[in-house]
C-alpha cells in the first residue's frame, strides 16, 4: 500500500514525496502494480479519483528504464540529415489523449511535475489556440506528448510527429472523447503506430464501461486486465 511498493523508479518517487502524496489512492494501488508489470489496462476510475498518477507514473517509470533506448528524434539524433530536411519531426515514445484542452493541460502539468527529475520532455497539444507555438514547443522534442485526438491528427497531417515509436499509449475519459465524436481520429492515430497492438502497453480510462468502450478495449488492448474503483 505504498507508492514504493508500486516499483517505481527513484526519480519518479522522489517526485511523488515532493507533490506530498503519502499513499496511492484506490484507482493508484490496482493500477501501478499492473501497469508495472507492463500489461494493458481497462479502467473504469472518475474524475478525482487520482487517475492522472495511475497512468503518468508508472508511464514515466517505464520511459526512465528503457531509456537506454531511441532517443526523441527521427532520422538519427540531433542533427539534421541534409538542407532539405529541416523541419524536424518529433517522436514521442508515450502518448496520452485526452477529450479537451482543460484535461490535457491538466495531464500535461501531473506529467511534468512527476518528470521533474527525469530529464524527460513532455509537451501539450490541443485544439482552439494557434498551432504555431505548438509546433515550437515540439521541435524542442516529446517524450511525452498530451493531446486532443483533432489536433494531434492535424499535426501528424502536416508530418511534425511520427507516432512510430509510441510505446505506451493511454486514452483518459474514452467515454467522453466518444461522446464529442472523437473515434474517427481516435482510430486513425492507432492505425498510424503501425506496429501490431502487444508490441506497446495501452491504458482505455473511462467513466463509464458501456458497448462503445468494451470496442475499443477489445480493438486497441491485448490480454487485458480489468479494474473498476
Ligand atoms: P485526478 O483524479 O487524477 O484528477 O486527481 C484528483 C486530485 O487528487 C488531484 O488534485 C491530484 O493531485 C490528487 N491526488 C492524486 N493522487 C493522490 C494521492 N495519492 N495522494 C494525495 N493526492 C492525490
Amino acid at each position: 500500500d505504498t507508492f514504493e511498493a508500486a516499483g517505481l523508479v527513484e526519480a519518479v518517487l522522489r517526485c511523488v514525496a515532493r507533490a506530498g502524496y503519502e499513499s496511492p489512492t484506490p484507482v493508484q494501488r490496482y493500477a501501478l502494480p499492473i501497469a508495472g508489470a507492463g500489461r494493458d489496462l481497462m479502467a473504469c476510475a472518475q474524475t478525482g479519483s487520482g487517475k492522472t498518477a495511475a497512468f503518468c507514473l508508472p508511464v514515466i517509470s517505464g520511459l526512465v528504464n528503457a531509456e537506454a533506448g531511441g532517443g526523441a528524434w527521427s532520422g538519427g539524433g540531433r542533427r539534421d540529415r541534409g538542407s532539405f530536411d529541416r523541419v524536424r519531426v518529433a517522436k514521442p515514445r508515450a502518448l496520452i489523449l485526452a477529450p479537451t484542452r482543460e484535461l490535457a493541460q491538466q495531464i500535461h502539468d501531473e506529467a511534468k511535475k512527476f518528470s521533474s527529475d527525469t530529464g524527460l520532455k513532455v509537451v501539450v497539444a490541443y485544439g482552439g489556440t494557434p498551432i504555431r507555438d505548438q509546433l515550437r514547443d515540439l521541435e524542442r522534442g516529446a517524450d511525452i506528448l498530451v493531446a486532443t485526438p483533432g489536433r494531434l491528427v492535424d499535426m501528424v497531417e502536416r508530418s511534425r510527429i511520427s507516432l512510430e515509436a509510441i510505446k505506451f499509449l493511454v486514452m483518459d475519459e474514452a467515454d467522453r472523447m466518444l461522446d464529442m465524436g472523437f473515434e474517427p481520429q481516435i482510430r486513425n492515430i492507432v492505425d498510424r503506430m503501425g506496429m501490431p497492438k502487444n508490441s506497446r502497453q495501452t491504458m482505455l480510462f473511462s467513466a463509464t464501461f458501456p458497448p462503445e468502450i468494451q470496442r475499443l478495449a477489445s480493438d486497441f488492448l491485448s490480454n487485458y486486465i480489468f479494474i473498476t474503483v
